[in-house]
């Protein structure tokens, strides 16, 4: 049984507080360890540890900014499979897949070690007679994470290596469901060379976010987490007068036209929609087969995969997928199950009566496939977030487009056909912020920008690359005249001839 505390000043702390959280084995049903709750005193420390590590890391030169983040992924790098295993420990998912958390969380910092180039400004020599302009952009003071539990590397990576780069101070409020890597990571970005105070982790629950958002000495937010929470995170920091980006919940569509390689379309969904157990905000747990023929053929060839998905521990090399996160968390897509077949909705493959010997506690669930799926279903208005695949049949490309378009998220969309111009038409009109053309789970890489559209996204800026770089900074334009001769006062405004 662990304790986890906080990291906050360089060093892990306990919790002061007495409240606490089990960090559960989905695996097993058992407890692995408790995370301490962060109350005022812990969430006021690390605040103020961040404030006061604020004036000299925005003071250190780029390069030696970036040094930081060169010798932090090497040390992640080397630690993979200690990341990988306390992730698959406490979320579920399989190890392969928990090397690729740590994996998409690495790119975003070795997009980070380019900050020289990237924090650059603009400069215009002679705007005006001995007038130059340029702009700079300066880091914002301290930046808080909010992320949720099904990335527990890489979405706390994606916000602290762009905050960290461009000079801010950081504080990571991880999910109480899986605290281990984030602070394993804090941890070694101070043997990487970060000063004190520069990254801190404070676990906890809403108590400890309502103090963060809350707090003057923060600048900016960044949340990751479900839709509802997500837009109460955006509407409360903006009240607060901070910078805010806040990404929810999402139901990604993969759109298959009838001229699709059937057999790639096939492979693509099942990973898309069951791996991770589904648990990915870029997962594609809608297919939309358009006529009657690709339907029929999709469907057919979806069964028998479903069925010999092979559940297991996540530890075990042959399981495809594992555990969901929480006891909680398979109910409440048992009843979405349950909800699909009051609907209406074709059962083709249940997986609720899943049986894994010796793990008959765990939080197993097999894949489901859904058939005949309507857009007046609950149950696909909804995000279910679990093994589940709903098929909903269109009877043209225009349905197609339009059913992704019109739902109430807009994380990611995919298509898969042989024609390109119906694939660059696809991509122009539909409603959605991330696009996949035969790619099923289309993550921006790390120089570019991620975010969804809709109830999926608040606020104006997106993730990582560009988009990143200008979340964690402001812009500051300077007009500089060095004037030789003593001018006179002019009451108009000034104009360049
Ligand atoms: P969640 O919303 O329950 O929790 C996210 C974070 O918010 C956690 O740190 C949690 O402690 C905190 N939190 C929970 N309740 C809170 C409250 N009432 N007030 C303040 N803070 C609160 O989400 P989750 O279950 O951890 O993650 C799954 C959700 O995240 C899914 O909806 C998924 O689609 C979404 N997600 C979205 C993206 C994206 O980029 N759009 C990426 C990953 C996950």
């Amino acid at each position: 049984m662990f304790e986890r505390g906080h990291f906050i000043d360089g060093r892990e702390m306990p919790g002061a507080s007495t409240r606490n959280a089990d960090v559960m084995d989905p695996s097993s049903g058992s407890v692995l360890g408790r995370v301490a709750l962060a109350s005022k005193d812990e969430v006021e420390k690390a605040v103020t540890s961040a404030s006061k590590a604020f004036p000299d890391w925005s003071a250190t030169n780029p390069q030696r900014r970036a040094r930081v983040l060169f010798r932090f992924k090497e040390l992640v790098e080397n630690d993979i499979e200690t990341l990988a295993r306390l992730i698959s420990a406490e979320h579920g998912k399989v190890l392969a897949d928990a090397r690729g958390d740590v994996q998409r969380g690495l790119e975003v910092i070795e997009f980070a070690c380019g900050i020289p180039h990237l924090q650059k400004g603009e400069y215009t020599e002679g705007a005006g007679p001995g007038i130059d302009v340029y702009s700079i952009r300066q880091p914002l003071g301290v930046g808080v994470g909010i992320t949720p539990f099904n990335f527990p590397a890489m979405i706390p990576m994606w916000m602290f290596g762009v905050a960290i780069a461009c000079g801010n101070t950081f504080i990571c409020k991880p999910s109480e469901r899986d605290p281990s890597a984030p602070m394993r990571l804090a941890e070694l970005m101070m043997e990487a060379g970060a000063p004190e105070g520069v990254l801190n982790v404070v676990n906890g629950d809403k108590e400890a976010v309502n103090l963060l958002i809350s707090d003057p000495r923060v600048s900016a937010v960044s949340f990751v987490g479900s839709s509802a929470i997500a837009q109460a995170i955006y509407e409360a920091c903006a009240h607060n007068g901070k910078r805010v980006q806040a990404f929810g919940g999402a139901k990604n569509h993969l759109i298959v036209l009838p001229d699709a390689d059937l057999d790639n379309a096939v492979n693509q969904l099942i990973g898309g929609a069951f791996g991770s157990a589904g648990e990915r905000c870029m997962a594609t747990p809608v297919a939309v087969p358009v006529g009657e023929d690709t339907a029929d053929k999709l469907v057919q060839m979806l069964k028998p995969r479903v069925e010999s998905l092979k559940i297991g521990h996540p530890f075990d090399k042959e399981s495809d997928v594992g555990p969901l996160v929480t006891r909680a968390h398979v109910e409440r897509v048992r009843n979405y199950i349950e909800m699909g077949v009051k609907e209406g909705a074709e059962l083709v493959v249940d997986g609720r009566n899943i049986a894994l010997q010796g793990l008959e506690e765990g939080y197993y669930l097999g894949g489901s496939l859904f058939d005949q799926v309507t857009p007046t279903m609950k149950s696909y208005q909804d995000e279910i977030f679990g093994p589940v695949l709903q098929i909903v049949r269109a009877p043209d490309f225009e349905t197609a487009l339009r059913l992704p378009s019109e739902h109430q998220y807009g994380n990611g969309v995919a298509i898969f056909t042989r024609n390109g111009s119906a694939a660059r038409e696809f991509a122009a009109r539909v409603n959605v912020g991330m696009v996949g053309v035969n790619v099923p789970i289309p993550v921006p890489l790390s120089y570019y920008s991620f975010g969804g559209w809709k109830r999926s996204g608040f606020g104006d800026t997106n993730q990582h690359g560009p988009d990143g770089v200008r979340f964690w900074t402001k812009l500051k334009t300077v007009t500089q005249r060095w004037p030789e001769d003593v001018s006179q006062a002019s009451y108009s405004i000034p104009v360049m001839e």
